[in-house]
């Protein structure tokens, strides 16, 4: 079977640098230091920090973890905080570091920029992910809602005459393109301001490219993490084959590739190197399996 390495895959600029900054302060401030929330969406990631002193304190609430620390440090994860959240850190008096990707802050910049300038946003992106919540405690929360599927915009009754679309940045290019169509067909005075970074904008078209040449892909990432699920989505629906999200190399079913000669491996921007590698050595030494 013939393992192609689909590129660019893993590590995104925004990553590398929320890592560093989390790996320079386990090496210097004295005290604990909390990750309020994964710092990237990575299991792999987590643990080494786990191991670097580095407490990673999960939940869909990060208010509530931020309220459980006393004392000690915190550090905001790459995908942004809302300002309520950073305010509340200092009145509890923790020293806070920002591992914001400068990609998410340049979209808290624009959501507050256009609400200032009279616009009402409609932010594309997904309920739950911590980069909406972020970006939409940036502004009033009458002028803003999120959008997450053509269906969405249908129930909207608008009558502002100064909207502006915004997006997510680790979304499927394809999925808000649909979505953008339908708030224009509704609102065509809307104006357009594609978040999408463009790490994820890459990984997304070579998936696509390449994932076309292939029998299978295999999408190496955290469940947790909206880019590379985006991935497996795009070439799902993009490329036309089979795509599969593993954690690791222990995640790989031999049935997957029944009848497969070639099969393309890609990675999410928050999963490290080595776990990718490991995965495409696995795959190197699986026999064939007949169809
Ligand atoms: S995927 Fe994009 S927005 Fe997210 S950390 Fe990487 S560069 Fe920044």
């Amino acid at each position: 079977m013939e393992v192609i390495r689909i590129t660019p895959r893993g590590y995104c600029h925004g990553v590398v640098k929320a890592i560093n900054i989390a790996r320079d302060l386990a090496g210097y401030v004295e005290g604990p230091i909390f990750a309020v929330g994964q710092l990237v969406h990575n299991r792999h990631v987590v643990e080494d920090l786990a191991h670097r002193g580095i407490t990673v304190l999960d939940g869909e609430d990060r208010m509530s973890i931020l309220e459980s620390i006393d004392h000690g440090s915190v550090i905001f994860s790459a995908h942004g905080v809302s300002p309520e959240l950073r305010r509340r850190a200092i009145e509890r008096g923790l020293r806070w570091f920002d591992a914001t990707c400068p990609d998410v802050v340049r979209t808290h910049d624009l959501a507050r920029e256009k609400v200032e300038q009279g616009y009402f946003i409609l932010y594309i992106g997904k309920r739950g992910h911590p980069e909406p919540e972020g970006v939409l405690g940036e502004v009033p929360s009458d002028r803003a809602l999120l959008i997450e599927e053509v269906a969405d915009v249908d129930a909207l009754e608008l009558s502002e005459a100064k909207i502006a679309i915004l997006t997510q940045t680790t979304i499927s290019v394809w999925d808000t393109e649909a979505i953008a169509a339908a708030i224009l067909e509704r609102y065509p005075q809307a104006e357009i301001h594609n978040e999408i970074c463009r790490a994820t904008q890459e990984r997304q078209a070579a998936a696509v490219e390449i994932g076309r040449t292939c029998d299978v892909v295999i999408v190496v990432g955290d469940r947790r993490s909206s880019n590379s699920r985006r991935l497996v989505e795009v070439v799902q629906q993009r490329a036309h084959r089979p795509a599969y999200l593993v954690d690791g190399a222990a995640e790989i079913e031999p049935r997957w590739f029944v009848g497969v000669t070639r099969v393309g491996v890609t990675s999410g921007a928050s999963t490290p190197s080595e776990v990718t590698r490991a995965v495409i050595e696995h795959l190197q030494m699986l026999s064939p399996v007949p169809a």
